[in-house]
């Protein structure tokens, strides 16, 4: 591939460890593989600086001229999930199917494009068992004495070609937030679980399979999913910057061993989204979600708009402060776009359709959204621009030519600069005391109904009664 061709986007591969560029290598569509989230409490706005940059790399390849077929999976059973939800008191399914819908809501706030498929680990259970099938006949697997069956490190001579790890290096488990207690062989501490047996504390949470009953490790389900929703070999796999080692190079390992492909082409990992120089997670009780800064009056598109502000490849530091910055920044495009005089269209659809072409004041942005994913300095260039532009005058058709680029750039960046009325999502603590309130009101107890329109309101919400329901509003 030419990399001097102009409109040609770039992107940094893991792999290896260069730029490549991005295309369909069926000359069709562009398949991608996302990790997605685990479904056992909110996700927060860390998880969502990954989703974001995956959402800017689909939106980009889109806006290229690209057909995308964009694969996230929802893993809904690990230890977490079956620990909290048992806590809970909750079935498995209907404990991560609360949490999956409040993902969901939460990619709309944030103005996510939802993707082709998300399959879930649990509904692909067979799937998994072939592949560890797979894997015995081939000698990569056995049985451990626990009665787990594991993937034998030893018998793949490229494992840790992502990482970078020579294969003597993975010694001992790793330790971290997202390994399993019983991830590792007693055989080999370097060898990961493929199956896990059953165990007193997974409950009613285990499938039959040829080794008994158990369920799938964690690495497993994505390799299944990749296979089955993209094929052997594929464009691009992506995820947080936490995945490389061991999740991904697990990956490549399970899937390269078990179809005799090379697996994905390229990878792109982002850097972690941190606060107080830690990494944000929910283990470090650092953690902001959608909700907890939308109650403190951040619509989701600062947020969005924040996350965008720092490169995906270089970790970023969380702060009110900077959200303050970003809500600012939003404003003035807003009013750019107002003195362009024309409602802006509920999508963008039409300026998109017409391709990069001629984006006249926009390009360089455009080209640096090209380049690997530069967004912080393709957001400094859009406002450039909009400098520039605000010095004279422009007559109406100058308007109508600049409206159509900036649209189509503001569709890359996934900005809608809605009001802020029309995005912002009542956080969940202010939906429930909205649901009871619909509770008291269908048992005409009034004064209830008084006490939490009250509550609501303290919150800064107001709530209109409908005759099927409520409707909530920033008061
Ligand atoms: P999880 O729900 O823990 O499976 O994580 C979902 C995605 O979020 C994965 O791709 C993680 O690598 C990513 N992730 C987790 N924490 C952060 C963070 N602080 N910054 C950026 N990405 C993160
Ligand atoms: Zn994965």
């Amino acid at each position: 591939m030419d990399k001097g061709e102009p409109g040609a986007f770039f992107v940094y591969d893991t792999l290896t460890r260069e730029k490549q560029r991005v295309f369909a290598e069926d000359g069709e569509t562009l398949r991608f593989y996302c990790c997605g989230p685990t479904v056992y409490g909110p996700a927060h706005i860390g998880n969502f600086r990954t989703f974001i940059a995956q959402d800017l790399f689909r939106r980009v390849a889109e806006c290229s001229g690209m057909k995308t077929m964009h694969v996230r999976n929802v893993t809904d059973v690990d230890d977490k999930t079956i620990r909290d939800s048992r806590a809970a008191g909750k079935k498995l399914d209907e404990f991560t199917s609360e949490w999956r819908a409040f993902f969901e809501n939460d990619c709309n706030s944030l103005g996510l494009l939802t993707p082709h498929e998300e399959p879930s680990a649990v509904v692909h259970i067979p799937q998994q068992i072939k592949m560890i099938e797979d894997l015995f006949s081939s000698g990569h697997a056995y049985l451990g004495e626990d009665g787990s069956v594991y993937f034998r490190i030893s018998s793949f001579e490229n494992y840790g070609k992502l990482s970078g790890l020579d294969k003597r290096e993975v010694r001992t488990a790793p330790s971290g937030e997202t390994m399993d207690r019983d991830e590792y062989s007693k055989e080999d501490l370097r060898d990961f679980a493929l199956w896990k047996a059953r165990r007193e504390e997974d409950g009613e949470n285990f499938w039959n399979s040829p080794w008994g009953e158990g369920r799938p490790g964690w690495h497993l389900e994505c390799s299944a999913m990749c296979r089955e929703y993209l094929g052997d070999s594929f464009d691009m796999h992506s995820g947080g910057e936490d995945l490389v080692f061991p999740h991904h190079e697990n990956e490549i390992a399970q899937s390269e061993c078990s179809t005799g492909k090379a697996f994905a082409r390229h990878w792109f990992h982002i850097a972690h989204l941190m606060v107080d120089g830690g990494k944000m997670s929910k283990s470090l009780n650092n953690m902001y979600t959608l909700s907890d800064l939308q109650a403190k009056g951040f619509v989701p598109e600062a947020i969005r708009y924040l996350l965008l502000s720092g490169h995906y490849r270089q970790s970023l530091n969380f702060t009110l402060s900077s959200l303050d910055a970003a809500s600012g920044a939003l404003t003035k495009l807003k009013k750019f776009d107002e003195s362009l005089g024309a409602d802006r269209p509920a999508d963008y659809s039409e300026s998109v359709a017409r391709g990069p072409t001629e984006l006249g004041p926009f390009e360089d942005s455009w080209k640096s959204l090209l380049d690997d994913l530069n967004s912080p300095k393709a957001l400094g260039e859009l406002f450039g621009a909009i400098r520039e532009i605000n010095l004279d005058p422009l007559s109406c058709e100058e308007k109508t030519r600049i409206r159509d680029s900036f649209w189509f750039i503001l569709h890359a960046f996934g900005l809608k600069l809605a009001t802020n009325d029309q995005i912002a999502e009542p956080p969940k603590d202010v939906k429930d005391l909205a649901e009871s309130r619909m509770e008291a009101r269908k048992l005409k107890d009034w004064g209830r109904a008084d006490e939490l329109r009250e509550q609501i309101a303290e919150k800064g919400w107001t709530i209109k009664d409908l005759s099927d329901g409520y409707e909530l509003a920033q008061a």
